[in-house]
């Protein structure tokens, strides 16, 4: 009786303490990792509100929009744009099938940006309508935090509206940012590079990762002139050595120079267009010079630090396993935490911190196994370990299993250029530790492969599997001999 009385007791605190709050969950950033946090919670019947900053396709400090990076500058809008890009080079493939197509073809840029730009404001419609379904309050404006429980949000005209949550969640996403070399202005991020007026006919691109390689592949597929600059000796850093060496063999045979080691000192204007200096002596005019350099998290003018938040040294959040802060009440999630930066891992930090949160059940996210996919012509798509994490982490044999072929598709239209595949063993338990694949819908297959990772799958479970014959994909159920074993700490060899 003593007990239930007590329990009583508590029940009724915690109703008294939440009642004070206006909302159970106030969520900053409606991006990937904000619009699933917030959505979720809602869900598990938690009174939700959100912030987000008025919409545009170019980001600044005080614009964005609901739907975030992903959606609005990211993943959607260059997909698109690497379709279109795409189509130059099947068209040329379709003349040996028979198609019978003017020797030249023309292709209409302000099309292609139009029809992005009306997806893009699509989904932001779509998102707004997920929020309202699931019952979240949206508020347009920047907020910031000014208390354990209290959040702030400017708006447009200067009002400032303040609410108090019992849990708060910063999911304010990451920034493009320019190297600091004289002339910097005169360059553009990814964000501009998705919305030109026109599409350049000559371009420069600093930078080895992701985004640098597909804006690379998308202008060159679109027939501009494409000069991509890196430090490496290969683009990609991270990736598996030898399917770097890959995409750098097909960027170059589509026609980007490569410029490995190599940075840029200056830019200036120039009646001709931009002078660009490298440091190795070389200039050269472009309309336009893209800085693919890296993103740093936004949280800048969060008022993180006066709360007693923490952030490392490049501004990421700090949380621990579950998303939460050093301040019991303040999580956060995606890439405002720089941990991977990728929409599907902010969507599962998002999930995870609702069922945590407002769902009864700790969950933790899982970085074990994220595919993911780099949308150069052709695509490379890895899941698990490269050969090199391999040997690192391995304390018996590692065996390698490549294979490397001509697509069928190529037979025809007589187009060079290989598809390579990759599997990575441990030699002791026969489990697969890696796959990739450099070659037309590497991510589309990679997605499957990446289930059986996840399972745990051996390669003998790989050999069993039956193909779908004919297709690219039975590569991966077909890869018989070895291409090479290697003692644990040996050095990681390659056939290129
Ligand atoms: P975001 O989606 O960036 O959302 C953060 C939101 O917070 C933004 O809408 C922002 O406006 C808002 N915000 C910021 N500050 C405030 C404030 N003070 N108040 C209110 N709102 C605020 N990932 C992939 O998985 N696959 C890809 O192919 C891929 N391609 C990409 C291509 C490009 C060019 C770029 C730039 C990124 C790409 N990414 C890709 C990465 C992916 O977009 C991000 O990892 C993902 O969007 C992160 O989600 P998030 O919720 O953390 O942040």
């Amino acid at each position: 009786m003593a007990r239930k009385m007590l329990v009583d007791e508590e029940m009724n605190q915690t109703n008294q303490e939440e009642a004070h709050y206006d909302f159970d969950l106030f969520v900053i950033g409606a991006g990937s990792g904000g619009v699933r946090a917030a959505r979720f919670s809602a869900n598990y019947g938690a009174k939700v509100g959100i912030c987000e900053l008025p919409f545009h396709p170019i980001s600044s400090e005080v614009i964005g929009g609901v739907g975030g990076t992903c959606v609005i500058r990211g993943c959607v809008p260059k997909k698109i744009l690497v379709y279109g890009a795409a189509f130059g080079s099947e068209l040329e493939d379709a003349r040996n099938y028979g198609w019978e197509l003017n020797e030249k073809l023309d292709f209409n840029w302000k099309k292609l940006l139009h029809k992005k730009t009306d997806e893009i404001i699509r989904l932001n419609g779509i998102y707004k309508r997920l929020l309202s379904n699931a019952g979240v309050k949206l508020f347009e404006g920047e907020g910031k935090i000014v208390g354990p429980n209290e959040v702030e949000v400017t708006q447009l005209d200067g009002t400032k509206l303040s609410y108090s949550a019992k849990h708060i969640l910063i999911a304010t996403g990451s920034r493009a940012h320019r190297p600091p070399i004289p002339g910097q202005e005169l360059g553009i991020t990814s964000d501009e590079a998705l919305s030109l007026e026109d599409l350049p006919k000559h371009a420069v691109v600093l930078g080895g990762g992701y985004i640098a390689v597909e804006f690379a592949s998308i202008w060159r597929g679109l027939g501009a002139n494409v000069d991509l600059f890196f430090r490496k000796e290969l683009p990609l850093r991270g990736f598996d050595d030898e399917m770097r060496a890959v995409v750098a063999r097909n960027l170059e045979r589509r026609g980007i120079n490569l410029h490995p080691q190599t940075n840029l000192t200056e830019l200036i204007k120039t009646d001709n267009g931009i002078k660009v200096t490298t440091d190795h002596g070389e200039e050269l005019i472009a309309d336009v010079v893209l800085f693919a350099t890296g993103r740093l998290p936004n949280s800048k003018r969060l008022n993180l630090e006066a709360v007693g938040v923490e952030l490392d040294n490049t501004g990421a959040v700090k949380v621990d396993e579950y998303s939460r802060t050093r301040i019991p009440s303040v999580w956060a999630v995606g890439d405002v935490t720089n941990r991977m930066n990728l929409t599907p891992v902010a969507l599962m930090e998002g999930t995870c911190f609702a069922k945590t949160v407002f769902g009864k059940e700790p969950s933790k996210p899982d970085y074990s196994h994220v595919p993911c996919a780099v949308f150069s012509i052709p695509p490379l798509s890895v899941v698990g370990l490269s050969e090199e994490q391999a040997i690192e982490q391995a304390n018996g044999d590692v065996l390698v299993f490549t294979s490397t072929f001509n697509p069928m598709k190529n037979t025809v239209s007589g187009r060079q250029e290989k598809t390579v595949m990759k599997l990575v063993v441990d030699a002791e338990t026969d489990k697969v530790l890696g796959a990739s694949m450099c070659g037309p819908d590497a991510p589309e297959i990679m997605q499957g492969i990446a289930v059986a990772l996840k399972c745990g799958a051996t390669k003998a479970q790989f050999d069993s599997t039956v193909g779908i014959h004919p297709s690219a994909a039975e590569e991966f159920v077909t890869m018989r001999s070895v291409s090479r074993r290697i003692t644990c700490r040996g050095k990681p060899k390659t056939n290129l």
